[in-house]
């Protein structure tokens, strides 16, 4: 039996970072998109569940305002630093 855990933070930011990077109109190649996300994800406190659950878990969770906001603007920080310094 494999331990399996699962961040779910990664679901809530790629859903979110999706119409951001749109708008945005930064490149929206899988490097670009993976970029962002990284950065995001490496500055936010991760959440993590077992993957049993998790899918389920990370379609109704709820997050508080202050994270939201925290992760919509690190979400656009993610986008700047991208969009200066694109890796493809
Ligand atoms: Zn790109």
């Amino acid at each position: 039996m494999a331990v399996k855990v699962k961040n779910v933070m990664e679901d809530i930011v790629i859903g979110r970072m999706k119409s951001i990077i749109e708008k945005s109109g930064i490149c929206q190649c899988d490097q670009c998109q993976s970029d962002v996300a990284a950065f995001v994800l490496s500055k936010l406190k991760p959440k993590y569940v077992s993957t049993v659950s998790g899918e389920l878990y990370s379609k109704s969770i709820q997050l508080d305002p202050d994270l939201e906001n925290q992760m919509i603007l690190l979400i656009a920080e993610g986008v700047k630093l991208v969009s200066e310094k694109p890796r493809h």
